[in-house]
């Protein structure tokens, strides 16, 4: 340990990730915008950087990382490109991490086997109808023999076309039509029948990584592809919101690597720009605007890592992993828009990262539990009860 508080092993992770975030990912951020082509190449970097599925147990061919690693790399890489960060979060939080917390050994092999191998998994729960009264969802599986029948639609689903594992959840119902709870199946795209990729979303920022909306038709899977079982009306959404806090911490992260990426190019530039015959920087104005841009980026920072920290051995708890998420994600939003500020009409203009970064940072109030759905989990949390603006049975909610 050090004054960071991080080891020497996660001070040359960290290193590892901004010399690549700064070299050939840098280079490439506003082509994978503008192309809104998936950076397979950045994949291939990650992997060669082991950045990739390092938070995998070392008996699955990873590194047994911990939350905390995940993180830094994130952050870094998305000061540069928050594509490639988001890939890093999907491909160590979130799905793999569910299949490795609860799968079986041979869907714990397959799952770490493709994501070592590159593959971004998608995890598909919201749809039209359904989006943060998730419980509300209305695609099924019906036990039919020895098969579970899928049918139903999802939408905003991030790799969606690009994602081979998916992680799909459904209302489960027995071969006499009852319904068990919600549960969460496997299939590959491509080896499933019945996995539609039907339309690609037109999305405001993030355009490297695609979100679709997947229609399931009659797809039929065997029951060793259920990976979270219903076990009645709450356990089986239970377990994925636990897995979930770790996702949502990404998404924190990749605010805050945003962010800060947009701080440093302010910073920077408000040396060299000159106007009334000195540096931008000598005038208070813009001087207490860089402190309280610094100060949000130091609480944000400290209460990500904190939930990550939070996580080890298991998964990041549920409270501290909102009240990131809120925080960051709101004043992350603010801090990109001042240090865009900083650039006058450059900042406005296509050739500098300032507008796709403001895009971009302005998705993470929304995907993976809007801010305000965030708050109320603190707050049931905080009063143990539950709120009148959630659904009736149900102890969790994203
Ligand atoms: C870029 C992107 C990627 C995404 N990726 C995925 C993915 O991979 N997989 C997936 O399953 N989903 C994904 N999503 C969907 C995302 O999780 C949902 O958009 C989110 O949960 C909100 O649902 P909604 O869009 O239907 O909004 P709605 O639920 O319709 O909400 C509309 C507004 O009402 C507010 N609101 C709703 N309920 C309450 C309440 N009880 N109290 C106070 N306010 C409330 C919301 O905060 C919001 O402001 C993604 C979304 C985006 C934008």
């Amino acid at each position: 340990m050090n004054a960071s508080g991080l080891s020497a092993d996660q001070l040359k992770l960290q290193a590892r990730a901004r010399e690549l975030a700064a070299g050939p990912i840098a280079k490439r951020a506003a082509e994978v915008d503008r192309t809104e082509q998936y950076p397979w190449d950045n994949v291939d970097l990650l992997k060669d950087a082991r950045l990739i599925g390092m938070t995998i147990p070392a008996q699955y061919g990873g590194q047994g990382k911990g939350w905390l690693d995940a993180v830094l790399t994130i952050e870094a890489l998305s000061a540069t490109c928050a594509v490639t960060g988001r890939i890093a979060v999907e491909t160590n939080m979130g799905a793999i991490s569910a299949v490795m917390a609860y799968g079986s050994e041979e869907q714990k092999k397959m799952a770490a086997d493709m994501v070592l191998a590159g593959d971004k998994p998608a995890i598909c729960i919201t749809e039209p109808d359904a989006g943060s009264d998730a419980n509300g969802m209305t695609t099924r599986a019906d036990k039919k023999g020895n098969r579970y029948v899928l049918n139903g639609r999802k939408h905003w689903i991030t790799g969606g076309g690009v994602s081979r594992l998916h992680l799909i959840f459904a209302k489960v119902y027995d071969e006499k039509g009852a319904f068990e709870g919600i549960g969460g199946f496997l299939a590959i795209r491509d080896e499933t029948k019945g996995l539609k990729i039907t339309k690609r979303e037109p999305t405001m920022g993030l355009r490297g990584i695609p979100e679709a909306v997947i229609d399931f038709e009659d797809m039929d899977v065997p029951p060793s592809a259920l990976v979270i079982p219903p076990r009645g009306l709450k356990k089986g959404f239970a377990d994925l919101m636990n897995a979930y806090n770790s996702q949502r911490v990404g998404a924190a992260t990749v605010a805050l690597g945003i962010a800060q990426g947009a701080y440093q190019l302010a910073l920077d530039w408000s040396e060299k720009r000159q106007q009334f015959g000195r540096p931008i920087n000598e005038f208070q104005g813009l001087q207490w605007k860089l402190a309280d841009m610094s100060i949000k980026l130091s609480a944000a920072q400290a209460m990500v890592y904190n939930a990550a920290r939070s996580g080890e051995g298991g998964f990041p708890d549920m409270l501290l992993a909102a009240q990131a998420k809120v925080f960051t994600s709101e004043n992350a939003i603010q801090v990109v828009n001042d240090a865009l500020q900083f650039f006058g009409a450059r900042g406005y203009s296509r050739e500098l990262p300032l507008e796709r970064m403001a895009r971009d940072v302005r998705m993470f109030t929304i995907g993976g539990g809007t801010a305000e759905v965030l708050r109320n989990v603190v707050a049931g949390a905080l009063l143990k009860k539950k709120l009148p603006q959630t659904r009736d049975g149900y102890a969790v909610e994203r």
